[in-house]
């Protein structure tokens, strides 16, 4: 192997077990399926067709994310999930003697495109209470990532926040991951019609239940999506697949379905937390479709084990700072019920013998 990568400590994914069937609180994946108009939306015309190649520029599926959200088909760049997004960013907004800036507990995959890339990088602590404090990253130079909401902390910044930081540092790319934007939180994407600094990356793994799909799109200004072509187009310009393009562009006809679903896990979540407390779990709130807590007494490792023991997959990260944490994926209210009651039965018998 090339001596540039050979050391590379590459991305671990969450399990995506094939033993046997887990209730997967695990990825964050969304429990409901597709909208009917997404599974209609695909043909046996369809499959036939797969032996064509894609439309590399994606335009049917860019000028209908363009009407979504206001802006022209220009401001829309489209990839194979916002990993891939991730990566041509940190490819293309980094430059010789600058760093890339992210928080010390943030998505793990951002350290490895840094080093894929060969990128200086710099991790900025989250506050004791796992909070990004604005200030640490203004007035950088660089390309500043932030994922808001945070994962696996479940906290979100306020976009005035992030405003300030852009206007504080004209001369970088600021980069807000809002993969789990749409379970209660605010969006950036205002911000990228008002700054030429900002790119908005979104996937539609999440809200929009097309994690097996993997489509990703990032809306910023012009010269930020044409550099994002350019590293595209230099790797696979067709990076989108047929199927997943039309499911995509029928994924926006059916938004009603999907706020609905957003609302039903924003019930679920306010549920878990509610009996986490009961429990005696400290739990983050979260603006995500995903809690994070611990418990005094328990360390994080033990408590995956034994969910996982009891067919119960959840997250849990070896970083030292949050070591005693777990991270649960909301699934449907009978979903979580089913967690709560097995995670009652795991405590209450541990802390008998304690
Ligand atoms: N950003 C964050 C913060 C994530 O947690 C994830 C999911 N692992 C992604 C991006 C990537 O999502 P996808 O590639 O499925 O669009």
């Amino acid at each position: 192997m090339s001596e540039r990568y050979a050391s590379l400590d590459a991305y671990t994914p969450g399990e995506q077990p094939t033993d046997m069937q887990y209730l997967k609180l695990n990825t964050n994946e969304s429990p409901y399926p597709p909208s009917d108009g997404v599974l209609a939306a695909i043909s046996g015309e369809d499959m036939k067709a797969l032996r064509l190649y894609p439309d590399p520029d994606c335009t049917q599926l860019k000028d209908a994310l363009a009407a979504y959200h206001g802006v022209g088909r220009e401001n829309i760049f489209v990839s194979n999930g916002s990993d891939d997004i991730l990566n041509f960013s940190f490819a293309a907004f980094t430059k010789v003697g600058k760093k890339a800036y992210f928080a010390d507990i943030t998505y793990g995959f951002y350290k490895v495109f840094s080093a894929l890339h060969g990128i200086e990088y710099e991790t900025i602590p989250l506050t004791s209470e796992l909070s990004i404090r604005p200030e640490d990253y203004m007035g950088r130079h660089g390309l500043i990532v932030i994922a808001n909401p945070n994962a696996p902390t479940g906290k979100r910044l306020d976009v005035a926040k992030i405003e300030e930081i852009a206007c504080s540092c004209p001369d970088s790319v600021v980069l807000v991951d809002e993969a789990y934007v749409d379970f209660g939180s605010q969006s950036c994407i205002s911000l990228t019609k008002k700054y030429d600094n900002v790119l908005v990356v979104r996937t539609y793994s999440k809200s929009r239940s097309m994690a097996g799909a993997r489509l990703g799109y990032a809306i910023g200004e012009k010269e930020l999506i044409s550099d994002l072509e350019k590293i595209k187009f230099s790797t696979n310009p067709y990076s989108v697949n047929r199927l997943t393009m039309k499911a995509g562009v029928a994924a926006l006809k059916d938004n009603d379905y999907y706020e609905k679903n957003c609302q039903r896990i924003i019930e679920a979540r306010e549920y878990t937390e509610k009996q986490l407390n009961a429990l005696g779990f400290e739990v983050i709130p979260s603006w995500a479709n995903f809690v994070f807590a611990r418990k005094d007494g328990y360390d994080g490792q033990m408590l995956y084990s034994k969910l996982k023991e009891n067919g119960i997959l959840v997250r849990h990260f070896g970083d030292e700072r949050i070591a005693d944490y777990i991270r649960i994926t909301i699934g449907t209210m009978h979903d979580m019920e089913h967690f709560i009651s097995v995670l009652k039965e795991i405590t209450e018998k541990n802390d008998e013998i304690r």
